[in-house]
This record gives structure tokens, sequence and C-alpha cells, in this order.
């Protein structure tokens, strides 16, 4: 009986029965629990929460745990309020100060854990001087604004408009281009594109009370214990080498209402069309300074920021459903708990989603069935500051990871629009998503399913009729997955049109995240949610119960071939031109890669289902491929970010950028030199055909 079970198939009745039982009721319950009060990481709030879901996992049926680490966060401090404002210098007379807080648009956000807005890990200091408009505050925003509009942004505070990019990247262009302060806002053309009168509380668009808040660090996990666990003895980094670290420019996000204010007196040249929002009576002029005739000609922008750094305990909840067969081998499932205010949908929604999930597989639990793989379930604290919460468990745990991690699924804000559903995964569960997506009913027509949509609104192009399934940059706790260890990981959520080319939804970490506005305007009968918790169980059940692992290499060997295509139409030319360097020894490892995949498809084909030991050896093959695209050294000058396929952007840590150290490495450098940059791109390159070439030989 146990050599049969070693080799028995799934049941295939679970799959169905696991997605029958979701239930949109339980997760608007979920949510309603959980969006009831502010709960900021290293809060009381936060500890609460977490210790309501240890408790309900046990009676789901899950053992649960809570593991705590002492990390580096950042507050602002109450009694003096960040704030922007103009002054006479001289007299030192105030003539307009930015809201402190933001206006309570319903009595449920009256609540006293609501900090006011403030840029995470962004120095305390104050500034003064003049302003400049510097669009969405890019580095080619930067770029273009010295060279082409010969603005010279040193010494000065810099004003940039929220989107396209992460904040913390605005905040390091800034620092580079010489800016001593940075204000972020969101502009009504990227936060409330139907008009400023169409907003919050008609409508789930940015009022300009709304702020949003959010770190600025570039460094991710704990601060002061890079690359090693926060643990009670772990070594902290001294204040001289957090310093460096840490943004080294005061930052403060406003809303538009103030932006307004500030943006309508700039004086100086007129902007380029493209750089120009949607503000009422606003020329978007770049400034230095206000205008001659204007109510603050000769007045200075004051940039004050009170925020403060401290070290606290932010705790991690880990459930598990043991394994029968393969108890060492785990399949992960998370999402960070921590939120700014209340974080409706961010991480909320992602959480009411995952404890149904939870709940639907611990009744088939205790009708007596078990997965083949452990099962284990992870909810993050203190993702909102750079993931230290995930990132201290995956430092802690590495050398067991390593082994047995399968996946890791991420499960952050499941619902951010009722469009379509997006998402985005490791070449390797590609299949296992498009797979899982094709047994779940689209929400709003139960004749078509998820695929169906996702495949009509995001295109995969070409000739295939099957959604885009992007790879990860960072940005969420799947980065040190995928990034330290290379686990492959997935992330999945329910999604507003990008016909709208916004890049969050409009109220995205400000107080009006509620469950309110979700109710009301994007999820009300929470069938989005079921959907994502349909496809996020199905998928997790595939990777868990299945006997042999649902990955697919050569989807592997497409993916990189495509990233070859793509850096060969970027580099090809440029290479041409120097000695010594060519694509040729990068496509000959790609078909090294591809035949080893094909090959591979076939000895999975022709595997015998009886032999448990031969299995098994298919099996680790595949769990082992990702990590074999980790280079334990790091990318060129990222030793934190390992994946030589893919990476965050340097310019963007949301996107991703494939054969990242290249892509760094060739920016700004043409065939005139730097001559030493170039020895580090023919090392580089040396490094990616390697390290394809010992990922085939994981396969062959
Ligand atoms: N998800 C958080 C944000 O976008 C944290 C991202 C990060 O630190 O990389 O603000
Ligand atoms: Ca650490
Ligand atoms: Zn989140
Ligand atoms: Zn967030």
């Amino acid at each position: 009986q146990v050599a049969r079970q070693l080799v028995a198939e799934a049941d295939p009745s679970i799959s169905g029965k696991l997605i029958n039982e979701i239930d949109a009721n339980n997760i608007r319950d979920n949510l309603r629990y959980l969006t009831t009060k502010p709960h900021v990481a290293g809060t009381a709030a936060d500890w609460e929460q977490a210790e309501y879901i240890r408790k309900l996992w046990i009676e789901q049926g899950l053992e649960a745990e809570i593991v705590g680490y002492d990390v580096l966060l950042s507050y602002p401090n109450i009694s003096k309020p960040n704030m922007v404002s103009v002054v006479n210098s001289s007299s030192g007379k105030v003539e307009f100060a930015s809201a402190v807080t933001e206006k309570i648009l319903n009595p449920d956000q009256n609540q006293t854990g609501v900090l006011p807005p403030f840029n995470a890990f962004a120095p305390a200091g104050t500034v003064e001087g003049d302003l400049v408009y510097v669009n969405y505050g890019r580095e080619q925003d930067f770029e273009q604004l010295t060279r082409d509009l010969g603005i010279n942004v040193t010494d000065k505070i810099a004003i940039a408009r929220y989107g396209k990019i992460f904040r913390g990247d605005k905040l390091k262009a800034a620092h580079k281009f010489g800016a001593k302060g940075l204000i972020l806002y969101s502009d009504p053309a990227d936060y409330a594109i139907s008009g400023v009168d169409k907003v919050y509380p008609d409508s789930w668009w940015l009022p300009g009370t709304g702020a949003q808040r959010g770190n600025v660090v570039m460094t991710k996990g704990d601060q002061l214990t890079q690359g090693y666990p926060a643990t009670e003895w772990a070594y902290r980094s001294q204040d001289k080498v957090l310093k460096a670290q840490l943004p080294q420019i005061p930052c403060q996000p406003i809303g538009y209402d103030d932006a307004k204010v500030l943006l309508r007196e700039l004086g100086g040249s007129d902007s380029p069309e493209d750089w120009k929002g949607t503000l009422h009576n606003v020329a978007y002029s770049l400034g230095p300074g206000f205008k001659s005739g204007s109510k603050f000609q000769n007045l200075n922008v004051k940039l004050e920021v009170h925020n403060y750094n401290v070290r606290r305990m932010t705790y991690n909840v880990i459930g598990t459903i043991k394994g029968k067969v393969e108890p060492d081998r785990h399949v992960l499932v998370g999402n960070h708990r921590d939120a700014w205010v209340f974080g409706a949908l961010d991480p909320s929604s992602g959480t009411a989603t995952m404890l149904e999930v939870t709940r639907a597989f611990g009744k088939l639990k205790k009708a007596g069935w078990s997965p083949r793989r452990t099962l284990k379930f992870c909810s993050w604290g203190a993702e909102e500051y750079g993931y230290p919460g995930s990132t201290e468990w995956v430092e802690e745990n590495m050398k067991s990871l390593l082994t047995q991690a399968v996946a890791y699924l991420n499960c952050d804000t499941a619902v951010r629009g009722n469009y379509s559903f997006r998402g985005r995964a490791s070449p390797l569960l590609k299949a296992a998503m498009l797979s899982a997506t094709r047994k779940v009913k689209d929400p709003h027509n139960a004749d078509i399913t998820v695929h169906d949509t996702w495949a009509k609104y995001d295109p995969a192009g070409g000739t295939l009729n099957e959604p885009r399934v992007n790879v990860l940059g960072a940005g969420s706790d799947f980065t040190p997955f995928i990034q330290h260890v290379g686990i492959p990981v997935t992330d999945q959520t329910y999604t507003y049109t990008s016909a709208w080319k916004i890049s969050s939804y409009p109220v995205y970490h400000s107080v009006y995240e509620t469950f309110e506005i979700m109710e009301k305007f994007i999820d009300p009968d929470f069938t989005c949610h079921k959907a994502v918790a349909q496809v996020l169980a199905e998928l997790a059940r595939n990777l868990a119960d299945s006997l042999l692992l649902p990955m697919n290499p050569a989807d592997y060997a497409s993916a990189i071939e495509t990233f070859a295509n793509a850096s060969f139409s970027s580099f090809g030319g440029i290479f041409a031109k120097k000695d010594g360097i060519s694509f040729d020894g990068l496509y000959s490892a790609v078909k090294n890669f591809s035949s080893a995949a094909n090959e591979f498809s076939k000895k999975i084909e022709n595997v015998d289902k009886n032999n448990p030991l031969a299995i098994r050896e298919i099996n680790d093959q595949m769990l082992m491929l990702e990590r074999a695209f980790i280079d334990p050294q790091g990318l060129p000058g990222r030793p934190l970010f390992r994946h030589i396929i893919f990476a965050p952007s340097s310019k963007n840590i949301y996107a991703a950028s494939s054969f990242p150290g290249l892509s760094d490495l060739m920016y700004g450098l043409d065939e005139n030199g730097p001559e030493e940059q170039w020895e580090e791109v023919k090392k580089h390159l040396a490094v990616i055909v390697y390290t394809i070439q010992a990922a085939a030989k994981t396969l062959s």
C-alpha cells in the first residue's frame, strides 16, 4: 500500500471540490474584519491581526505559528508634522502650508492609528529653496531636464508626480541629479482621470486631499542585517553603514490640492507637452522658483521631514498542511498583512482571498484528504517597508528552502479592479498558471473562463490565443524567493483596464483605501475576489498534489530565446562595432538549453510512473532548475539581486528587466568606451553564457 501511495496520481475530484468550495461571501467577511482598523507594521493592531490569523488557521485545520524578527522600521513624528510650505526666508512668515493629514471623508476613517502621509525611510531634514517640476522624476526626465531643457536641479527642491516607476527610484534619481529634497504628488492625469469633481466619495478616483504613502528604500529586507536573518543574535550594521545605504535627501508626499497651489505659481520655461498633467489653471512651468508677479514671488519652498527610524518586532504567521507522500517538498503561498492605513486593496484583498483558500483546503483536510506535498501559507509582516518580514524568513530558512521549496505564489492585492485577471510568473510556472485560469469561470460571465477574458484583454501576441504572462521584477514579497534563492514565483490579481494608462489604482496607500470603496466601486459581489481565490487554490493544489510537478522547462527555453532576441536587437548593432564581443556564445547556449529542455520533455513523457525514484528524480530536476539561474555573487553592483535571466530594472524596481546585468552595464555605453566598462560587459556576458549552459546541464 505504501508503494502504491508513492506513485499515486492526484485524486481528480479534488480540483473541482476545491474550486466549488470557494465562497465570495466569506471573502467579503474576511475583508470587513481585516479593514476595521489601521494596521501599520510594528503596531499593536498588526500583532492583533497576526494572532487572529494564527487562531483562524488552527480552527480551519492547519498547524500555525508566529515567527517574529527585530527589524528597522520608520515612522513620522506625530508631534512634529512633516510639511511643505512657502516661506519668506527673511521674515520667517509662512504664506502657505500643506495639509498635515488627509481630510476625513467618511466617519469610519476617523481613527487614532491613521498615520499622516509620509515616505518611510526618507531621512529627517529641513531644506529651503527654489522648486523645479521634474515630471515623473525618472532618470530620463532628469536627463531631459538638464540636457535638453537647460535646467540644473542641483541644490533645488524637486517636485515630481507619482506614477510610472517605484517612488524610491524617483528619489534615487533626484539625489543623483543633485536635488536637495523631493516632493511627490498624485496628479489628476494619473489618479483622477475623469476629472477632479468626480472623485471619492462619489467614485473610486483620488480626491485632492489624498496622498500616497510608501517607502523610498532601494535596499530591500531589514536595513540593519543585509543578507542574514534579523534574529536576536544577529550582527547589526553601524550607523555609518546604515546611513550610506538609506536615502540621503528628505522626501514627502502631498495631495494634488496642495500641489496645485505650488505648481500654479512656478515660473521658468514651459514644460514639454507630455510633461503636463491635468491640474486646472496650471501651466506646468518648470521653474526654478516662482514666477514674477506671483503672490509667492521671491519666496522659498520649505520641505520639512521629521521621520525617525526605530527597531520593532514584525511578525509572520506560517500555516501548514503537511504533505502525506513528500512532506519535505513545500509549496508556499503568501501575502503581507501590514497596511499603510486600512489597506482594503493592498494587501487585505489578498489576505481575505488567502484566508478563504486556506478554509477550503482545511475543509478537504478535515474530510480526510492530504496533499502529496506540504502546503505552507504565509502572512508576512512589514512588506511596506521593503519586505523585511518575508526577506528575513527567507534568509533564516535559506538552506532548507534551497532543497525544499517548489514554488512561491504571492497574493498581494488580489483585487484592484473588475476588468480582467492578470498573472505574472516565472516561465517554469506559466503553463500551470494558464491551466488554473482555464478551470475557473469568469466572474461576469459563467459561459467563459478567466483565461478567455485575460487572453482577450491582455493577449500574448503573435499567433497564440493566449494571455501574456510576464516575468516579475520586485515590489512585493515574491522578491526574496526568486532573487535570493531562485524559487519560481507567481503573482496574480484582478485589475482595471489598461486603456486608462494609470500606474496604480487611484486611492493606493491613502486613507481612502477602505472596505467601502471596494464594496461600492470595485467588487460589490466579491466575485473577482472569488475568481482569484479559485485560480490560486487550483494552482497551489496542482503544484502540491500532482505526481509530476506541473512545470515546463521548455517554456523557459522559449522565454530565454525571446530575451536573447530582445537583447540582440538592443545591442547587436553596437557589439558588431567592437572586437572580441558577440552574441554567438549566448545563442549557442540558448540552443543547448532548448535541446536539453526538449530532451527533458521526452524524458517526462517516457517516465516509468510506477517507479517512485524515477518520479522524484524528474521532479528534483524541475525543482532545481530555477536555482540554476542564481549567481551567488549577484548581479553587477547588486549583490542581493542574483537571478541572471530576469531581475528588477535598475531604473524602476517594479518592472522586470531581462539579462538585467547586461542592460545595466550597457546603459549609456557606446563603442568608444569607456573600455573598462566594455571589459565588465564581456565578463558579464560570459557569466550569462555560463549560467545558461550550467542550467542546461541540470536538465541533461
Ligand atoms: N509594495 C511596496 C510599495 O510598492 C514596497 C515595495 C518595495 O519596497 O520594493 O511601496
Ligand atoms: Ca536580514
Ligand atoms: Zn502590498
Ligand atoms: Zn503597498
